[in-house]
């Protein structure tokens, strides 16, 4: 690794108001870094832009699943399928030599937040915008489709993945259980996300979880109103749902650094109707909960499910729950870790062994659990707000960082 002075962040300047560069500054970045030429640095930032003022939330990501398909048509894949679980498509980059199989996933959706930046190519979708950089992840998968439009592989292939519907967790999930996607036998697939508050460029990794088994439970709860004046008549669902939440609060620790790491989040209840004289007969309560293991969630929710037993029994009311938004742990493969790890530092870029897994949850869980593969960060920057905040937008400067290091480990994987 040696210390530069790059030309590169005065040759495109962040603009988006937020991640000023300073003229001069100093950063630990290698010559290999600058995979992108001017020209394909500039028609990706564009496109970048493109995206990030056009967005779609997740399921409805039509009009970027279109302009990826315009994009990759530039870049003459051997196969491409769209459609997939919705927007999803898959190109296919292959050398004609039998070899490995990479996969390398990006997101399509952005979130329901209204932009509060006031940039040129701000969200024109009142209400929706690119709020987890998925506009600068796609972004990046094309310019990787560019290098291998340039040159296939040695041997094997390469799979790119664009996938809809990251942020609710269902789009992994469709994209999997879609017939068509059944042909594709990655022998490893590898994503990133971009990590604010860590510097720009730094490759953050970790072996084993890498992100929370997350899923969300609704319980509703069915008792009896009555009189204000006569609660004993009714099944008011009150102390039910206090019953619950203390049990959650004696399960939760809160302590990522621990290995049985829980936490539950309460996130929203409601019972009874604004009427002084009558009392509740009816509620709901909303919790997500929090582990590092698809094991640990097991336990974690049938814990979670006793407590509301325990309740129906001792206060008589009929309770029911559902599950939603679940996400799989990300379980990273020490040899895709390693291949990374080797590829990150053939870049000469700053890594940074995470201690402990991120507590948010992404659906690239499920990749894992079926595939061998790695998700891994890439710093925004330690002044870059945090995703899913009004002001975040993706910094441009990590489309190169992002598509050298794919195409690095596309290089040292298959050849
Ligand atoms: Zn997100
Ligand atoms: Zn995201």
């Amino acid at each position: 690794m040696r210390r530069i002075k790059t030309p590169f962040f005065w040759e495109f300047p962040s603009i988006n108001g937020i991640l000023q560069v300073q003229q001069g500054i100093e950063r630990t970045i290698s010559q290999a870094m600058h995979i992108l030429t001017t020209s394909q640095y500039s028609a990706l930032q564009a496109f970048r832009k493109e995206l990030h003022a056009n967005p779609g939330v997740s399921g409805e990501e039509h009009k970027t699943a279109e302009r990826v398909l315009a994009f990759l048509a530039s870049c003459s894949p051997n196969a491409v399928v769209s459609g997939l679980g919705g927007t999803g498509i898959v190109a296919t980059f292959d050398s004609g030599k039998p070899g490995p199989c990479l996969l390398f996933r990006a997101e399509l959706d952005a979130l329901p937040i209204q932009e509060v930046n006031s940039f040129a190519y701000a969200s024109k979708v009142h209400g929706v915008s690119h709020k987890c950089g998925h506009d600068g992840h796609t972004t990046i998968l094309l310019g990787l489709a560019q290098q291998l439009h340039e040159k296939r592989p040695e041997k094997g292939s390469v799979l790119l993945l664009f996938q809809p519907a990251e942020e609710d967790g269902r789009g992994a999930k469709a994209m999997l259980a879609d017939p068509h996607f059944a042909h594709f036998k990655p022998d490893f697939v590898f994503a990133f996300h971009n990590l604010p508050g860590y510097p720009l460029h730094q490759v953050v990794y970790r072996e084993g979880s890498f992100s929370a088994a997350v899923t969300s439970v609704i319980f509703h709860f069915f008792g009896k109103t009555a009189h204000a004046a006569e609660p004993e008549h009714g099944l008011n669902p009150a102390l039910s749902i206090a019953h619950i939440l203390q049990g959650c609060g004696k399960l939760s620790n809160n302590q990522p650094e621990r290995d049985d790491f829980t936490l539950i989040t309460p996130v929203q209840m409601e019972m009874g109707e604004i009427a002084y004289g009558i009392s509740a007969g009816y509620g709901e309560l909303r919790l997500t909960l929090r582990c590092w293991s698809q094991e640990n969630m097991e336990k974690l929710s049938e814990e979670v499910l006793r407590l509301a037993e325990d309740a129906s029994a001792k206060y008589g009311l009929y309770i029911t729950h559902e599950w939603t938004h679940s996400f799989n742990a990300i379980e990273n493969n020490p040899e895709a870790v390693g291949a990374v790890y080797g590829a990150a530092e053939q870049l000469g870029l700053s890594i940074h062994k995470r201690a402990y897994p991120f507590k948010w949850g992404e659906d690239f869980g499920l990749f894992t659990q079926h595939f061998p593969g790695a998700m891994f960060g890439i710093g925004s920057g330690e002044t870059c707000p945090a995703l899913h905040n009004p002001d975040y937008d993706f910094p441009d400067e990590l489309l190169d960082t992002g598509v050298a290091l794919f195409h690095q480990l596309c290089k040292d994987i298959l050849s």
